[in-house]
């Protein structure tokens, strides 16, 4: 399936895009685990984009980690329906846009959104098939806050707040599909390769299964 629609005379198998949500508390490795999905995964799968009103780290680029919007521009796009979903995460908005999200499904990618635990379940009430939800524990509470302050990008404040935040995030553990304690990056990658590879192979997912079968079938019985 990796190297587009598989092929029986003229029925021809495809498969829907599906969408790989990933949440995690900030600092269980989840942006690093995500750019090195992305670099593997190629052209079969896009990260989805943000929105938010959050002020820009240093280093961030609008457009490549979020598109950085003021909150009169947030709420427009959200009360003209652009988001597919959004929610407040410590004191700022973020929502995911609806267009480019449609036009990456709707020529069978796969999208992978880092959002948290309210995005994932809108967008698991709305497109139930094809959502997959990870959610990425680190290893020890130890872990995470040394992650947090090494990022070093956000004030000792915000850390501290972060810290407090993490245990909320982490109560929604039971609402995803798979769950990932991210020990090792490498293992952790390998791990969600293997989820997403599955979940493509999904009986469900994959259009024009009916008439593939069929079509075998027929070439099955001529071939005796
Ligand atoms: P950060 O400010 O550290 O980049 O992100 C803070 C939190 O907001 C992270 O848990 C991240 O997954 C979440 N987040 C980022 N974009 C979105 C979004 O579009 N929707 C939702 N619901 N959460 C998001």
């Amino acid at each position: 399936m990796s190297e587009g629609p598989a092929q029986t005379g003229d029925a021809s198998l495809g498969r829907r895009g599906l969408l790989l949500v990933l949440s995690s508390p900030s600092g269980a490795g989840k942006t690093t685990l995500s750019r090195r999905l992305l670099d593997v995964e190629g052209s079969q799968l896009s990260m989805s984009i943000s929105v938010t009103t959050r002020p820009p780290r240093p280093g961030e680029v609008d457009g490549q980690d979020y598109w950085f919007v003021s909150e009169s521009t947030f709420t427009e796009m959200r009360e003209g329906g652009r988001l597919l979903e959004w929610a407040q995460v410590f004191g700022n908005l973020y929502g995911t846009p609806r267009d480019s999200v449609e036009a990456m499904l709707r020529t069978g990618h796969d999208v992978l959104f880092d959002i948290d635990w309210q995005g994932a379940r809108q967008l698991a009430e709305k497109i139930a098939e094809d959502v997959v939800r990870v959610f990425v524990l680190p290893p020890t509470a130890a872990a995470l806050a040394e992650r947090l302050e090494r990022r070093n990008q956000d004030s000792a404040s915000v850390v501290a707040q972060r810290m407090a935040q993490a245990a909320d995030e982490i109560s929604h553990w039971d609402e995803y599909d798979y769950v990932i304690v991210n020990f090792d990056v490498e293992e952790s990658l390998a791990e969600l390769r293997a989820i997403l590879l599955a979940e493509r192979a999904r009986r469900q997912r994959l259009k024009g299964l009916p008439d593939f079968v069929a079509k075998l079938h027929k070439d099955l019985g001529k071939a005796v």
